[in-house]
């Protein structure tokens, strides 16, 4: 395993002794013991790293760079990194407990793969383009958005960082990334890669720490931008503050997504895609399909088919291959999750199973809870509970199922079951969500994701992803304009 204690920052790419001794200790959510720590980032490390992305942002070479060039930077990150993609996943496992399945496919091997997406995306995007005007040859150009703040949760924190810091780096811009203060040790390894791959001074900052740390980020005049992921109302704190400065924000934020099974859906099938799609991460994913809707017709072979997988999960060492459910990243999100399932039973759901007892002596583990009878009102309808949890809701027909689908803050993701997938498109219409799902539910990191409603505001990955990080400058011209150099 890694070196797991760090004692110096990642400031404007070099190490850095940090401005204050406060650390960050990482607790194992398995074990409950320490397993390293890492310099928490106080307002003054934050001033240092933008400070050193503005210099190198307004007067460095690498905005000024050819986007080739700086392409050929992150294709050799993603080669330093893809050697490591095993190590990275475990280190992720022991910080916040992702079963190791999860971490390997779903965190460390994504995080490199969506370096490669956008490099391909980044090849084809219109960078420069001249167009015919009113009065004649025109240049549009997508030019850099200047200094990134990229603030991140701990959920999936790799494959986080990616979509901001790539495409930022590419486009032109300089970048300072706040990981969360549960997972600074795999950022800090990312930090260690960053260095190896030499950009120039300034151009990135890794600085760990907690709501402390991102505020200063947010409010520092130095950024022009900040791509959040993270809570609903954490987002909607950051876009006020952005909103005084009139910095450039997105956000990814929460989700409460439903899954509308339709009375023709094969039930076998869905509930065997339902396992990842609504519990995938330990339950601690955005997308997470956590509303169950089913008609009375078919709502008892649901909950028995749901209840049977349920039954089966391994729940214990997120390190163990064969495990489906490990802990929690906190004893507060535990406390937190057991408090829903007690929400549940209170408001009047059936638990069909689960409870809030502890499974296992020591970690930070819930049981696997599945409550059906539920109104759409109950905290556990409505609230992102982040944990191994599933609400069925029954429906009357499906003009209530797209009702009751809708009536959320949430516009993130959803999904539909049905043996007609044409019909499948007709339901993704009516639903107010960013992504959606006919028969699955899986990221396509290639395809523009992000939410509607109180889950985001803007798009990452692939071209539209690219598109967070420029601005548009148009160039009218009394003369000819040379075309664009190959
Ligand atoms: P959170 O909002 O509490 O924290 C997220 C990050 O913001 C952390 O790094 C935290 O330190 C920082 N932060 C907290 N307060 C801040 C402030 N005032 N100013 C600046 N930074 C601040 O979120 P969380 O509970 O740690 O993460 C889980 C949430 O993230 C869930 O709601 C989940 O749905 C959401 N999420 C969304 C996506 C998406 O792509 N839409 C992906 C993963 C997670």
């Amino acid at each position: 395993m890694r070196a797991l204690s760090y004692d110096e920052l990642f400031i404007g790419g070099r190490w850095q002794a940090p401005a204050t001794a406060q650390r960050i200790s990482v607790i194992s959510p398995h074990t409950e013991q320490p397993i390293g720590e890492t310099p928490a980032a106080a307002a003054a490390d934050v001033d240092r790293a933008v400070r050193a992305a503005r210099e190198a942002f307004d007067d460095g070479p690498w905005p000024r760079m050819s986007v080739d060039e700086r392409m050929a930077k992150v294709e050799k990150l993603a080669a330093l990194y893809a050697a490591h993609t095993d190590a990275m996943a475990d280190l992720i496992t022991a910080e916040m407990g992702s079963p190791r399945s999860f971490s390997r496919l779903g965190q460390a091997t994504g995080a490199v793969a969506q370096m490669h997406l956008n490099l391909v995306a980044a090849r084809d995007y219109p960078w420069v383009e001249r167009r015919r005007g009113l009065f004649g040859d025109v240049q549009v150009r997508r030019a850099p958005v200047g200094v990134v703040g990229a603030i991140v949760p701990w959920n999936v924190p790799q494959f986080l960082i990616m979509p901001k810091m790539i495409p930022a780096l590419i486009a032109g811009c300089s970048v300072v990334v706040k990981p969360a203060p549960e997972t600074p040790i795999d950022a800090m390894w990312l930090a260690e890669m960053l260095a190896e791959t030499e950009f120039p001074e300034g151009v990135v900052s890794i600085l760990p720490g907690g709501r402390e740390t991102g505020e200063a980020l947010v409010r520092h005049p130095g950024v022009d931008k900040i791509s959040f992921t993270g809570s609903s109302a954490t987002g909607r704190h950051i876009a006020a503050v952005c909103g005084e400065q009139l910095k450039r924000v997105s956000l990814e934020l929460g989700g409460k997504s439903a899954a509308i099974i339709l009375d023709d859906a094969d039930i076998d099938r869905t509930v065997k895609h339902l396992k990842t799609a609504s519990l995938m991460n330990n339950g601690q994913a955005c997308v997470a399909q956590t509303r169950i809707l089913v008609s009375e017709r078919r709502h008892d072979d649901v909950i028995d088919a749901l209840a049977g997988m349920m039954a089966d999960l391994q729940v214990g060492d997120p390190a163990d291959e064969a495990t489906d459910i490990g802990p929690l990243v906190a004893q507060r999100q535990q406390q937190r999750v057991q408090g829903y399932i007690q929400s549940g039973i209170d408001e009047g759901a059936r638990m069909v199973l689960g409870g809030t007892e502890s499974p296992r002596d020591r970690g930070w583990y819930v049981r696997p809870t599945l409550f059906t009878g539920a109104t759409n009102t109950m905290r556990i309808a409505r609230e992102e509970i982040f944990g191994p949890v599933l609400t069925v809701l029954t429906y009357s027909d499906e003009r209530d199922a797209v009702r009751i689908a809708n009536d959320t803050e949430y516009g993130l993701a959803g999904s539909v079951w049905t043996s007609d997938a044409a019909h499948g498109l007709d339901i993704a219409a009516e639903i107010r969500t960013g992504t959606y799902g006919i028969n699955m539910y899986t990221l396509d990191t290639t395809m523009p994701f992000g939410g509607f409603k109180q889950s985001g505001i803007g798009r990452e990955f692939g071209a539209e992803g690219l598109s967070e990080y420029v601005e548009l400058q148009t160039t009218v011209s009394a003369d000819p304009l040379p075309p664009v150099p190959a």
